[in-house]
């Protein structure tokens, strides 16, 4: 009767839109008691839109957002597509980038027009030792407040002003969680976006439990931690940088709208990106488990 089971199991799982990788996933589904989910692309749509553009005074807003836009052209970033955007549709043509370097979890670098352009968190800047004035910084602490992810601009040193963009919660993600709950699972958001804006999502969705700017290479750290803790833990996420996480993860759950690293490095795929597949694989793996028993 077992591969029987397993054929229904892997069958059903297929029409809920469900991709497992091997028979063996199922049993890592089992004792699970824990479950990580990346914010950006997981639990928000990860589909961001610039909300506001807060010069430095005497600084000409369009031609910040031309700036950041022009450098963002060259990163994959959710932040980075939203900029970029709402440049071109707002200034036209954006100039060409040189230099054009990532840090990863924190933002870009690169010179557009002669000028050495720094878009990202406010630990960016500190490294460039550019100094951010107080009202940038308010600028900055009240759209995280507002649950909105900030990034400062600076040219040549000198801090221009900051970019807020906007990100939706999945519509799916708050019953997700509670599917997740009723499988006895303790959910727990993580991300590398500021404190902030991880509990306002945190507290849109039912999570209580946020571990937040967390750069990418150390996401696979808050994972082992866990475990060392004795928990068996599950990872949902969709980014190039949880792909260590998913793949130290008991479990690794992959939305399928996420990157390839990401599903290549998981256990299971969640075709539709909806996050309420995770709850019906884990349910639907540990029915199966149960009728080869
Ligand atoms: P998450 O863990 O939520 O997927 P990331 O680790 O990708 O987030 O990014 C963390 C933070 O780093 C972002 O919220 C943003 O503030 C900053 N950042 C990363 N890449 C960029 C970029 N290309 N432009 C501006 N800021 C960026
Ligand atoms: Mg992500």
């Amino acid at each position: 009767a077992t591969p029987t089971a397993l054929m229904v199991g892997t069958g059903r799982g297929a029409q809920l839109g469900i991709l497992i990788k091997g028979p063996e996933v199922l049993e890592s589904t089992r004792a699970v008691d824990t479950v990580v989910l990346d914010k950006t692309g997981t639990v928000t749509t990860g589909r961001m839109t610039l909300h506001d553009v807060v010069p430095a005074p005497g600084v000409d807003a369009d031609a910040v957002l031309r700036l950041a836009g022009a450098l963002e052209r060259a990163s994959e970033h959710p932040v980075a597509r939203a900029v970029a955007a709402a440049a071109a549709e707002r200034t036209g043509p954006l100039p060409a980038v040189a230099d054009f370097a990532n840090v990863a979890g924190l933002g870009v670098r690169g010179v557009v027009e002669g000028a050495a352009v720094v878009v990202g968190r406010a630990a960016l800047l500190q490294q460039g030792s550019v100094p951010v004035p107080a009202g940038l910084t308010r600028a900055l602490t009240a759209a995280e407040a507002e649950g909105r992810t900030a990034v400062l601009v600076a040219a040549d040193g000198t801090a221009l002003g900051v970019l807020t963009v906007a990100d939706a919660v999945k519509e799916t993600s708050a019953a997700a969680v509670a599917r997740l709950r009723g499988l006895g699972l303790h959910p727990i958001l993580l991300t590398g976006d500021n404190a902030a804006v991880a509990r306002s999502v945190a507290a849109e969705v039912g999570i209580d439990e946020v571990v937040a700017e967390v750069l990418p290479r150390d996401k696979v750290d808050v994972v082992r931690r866990l475990q060392a803790e004795g928990r068996v833990v599950a990872m949902v996420g969709d980014g190039v940088n949880d792909a260590a996480a998913l793949a130290q993860a008991d479990l690794g759950l992959a939305m399928g709208t996420g990157t390839d690293v990401a599903i290549q490095a998981s256990d299971l795929t969640l075709v539709r990106g909806d996050l309420r597949a995770a709850a019906d694989a884990i349910r639907l793996a540990r029915r199966t488990l149960a009728i080869i028993r």
